[in-house]
């Protein structure tokens, strides 16, 4: 009997086995699933872009740091009189904590962050010649940086392809069984091994994007959702695929 789903989605055309694609023990996803749902946020979103505001490597950094628990717009209000203020290792350690934390008031835990700003200011001057260095192991020696962090870092500074597993992914991962993990290092090591490779350096914009605006926490927004017929998550309320287009730059 011919499948249901495939009479409705005119877009999956392509649902056969690409050659380089495997599939992996324990996801719920065969390979060509897999291709097909990164398939079609590539034609979404072809140029995914990070949402959190930076003028080099170090502001970029800065930010990141800033953004933990906190909004990238909220980040973004609070970062660009400071990164026009200092934009270095050594204007933002010249500057101070306390100005520091006059510029970053309105983010969460601001007073923590303005210690961890200043303090891997100093180390980066110290220890790397005032250069963010593009090696995980050396970022997550820095003061305020986990692995999330310097994930972000090494793939929007440095290209390289990276799995930033932030809120969004690890609901992700676990809600529609694409990547289960109980950490956020499972569901990483876990997306780095499925994610076909010419979508991985993409593909954690792709998912954060989508679980910011579309397949949301409290409830997924299915209808809108490009990957609806393929998704086999237990609390999803649509099975038809949203017409699949390029989304406008400033519609994420
Ligand atoms: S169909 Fe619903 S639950 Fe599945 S990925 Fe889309 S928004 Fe999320």
């Amino acid at each position: 009997m011919e499948n249901p789903k495939r009479k409705i989605d005119p877009i999956d055309a392509s649902l056969a086995k690409p050659a380089k694609v495997r599939n992996v023990p324990g996801i719920r996803y065969t390979a060509a699933e897999i291709y097909e749902i990164f398939r079609r946020f590539s034609i979404q979103r072809p140029e995914p872009k990070g949402e959190l505001e930076h003028v080099n490597p170090f502001t970029l950094l800065v930010a990141v740091v800033l953004s933990a628990q906190a909004t990238d717009v909220g980040v973004n209000k609070a970062t660009r009189a400071l990164f026009k203020a200092a934009d270095t290792p050594e204007k933002m350690l010249a500057m101070g904590e306390a100005k520091v934390g006059d510029y970053i008031r309105t983010i969460g835990l601001w007073r923590n962050k303005a210690k961890n700003v200043i303090a891997l200011s100093e180390a980066l001057i110290d220890q790397y010649g005032s250069v963010v260095p593009p090696d995980r192991d050396e970022l997550v020696k820095l003061p305020g940086v986990g692995r999330k962090t310097a994930n972000v870092v090494l793939s929007m500074a440095f290209g390289q392809s990276t799995m930033a597993v932030d809120t969004h992914i690890f609901r992700i991962g676990n809600r529609l069984g694409l990547a289960p993990g109980k950490t956020p290092e499972e569901v990483e090591a876990r997306l780095m091994k499925i994610v076909p490779s010419e979508y991985l350096y993409h593909a954690h914009h792709w998912l954060i994007l989508h679980g910011r605006y579309i397949c949301k926490a409290r409830k997924p927004d299915c209808p809108a959702c490009v990957i609806a017929d393929i998704c086999k998550a237990a609390e999803k309320t649509s099975e038809i695929p949203a017409p699949l287009v390029p989304l406008p730059p400033q519609v994420f």
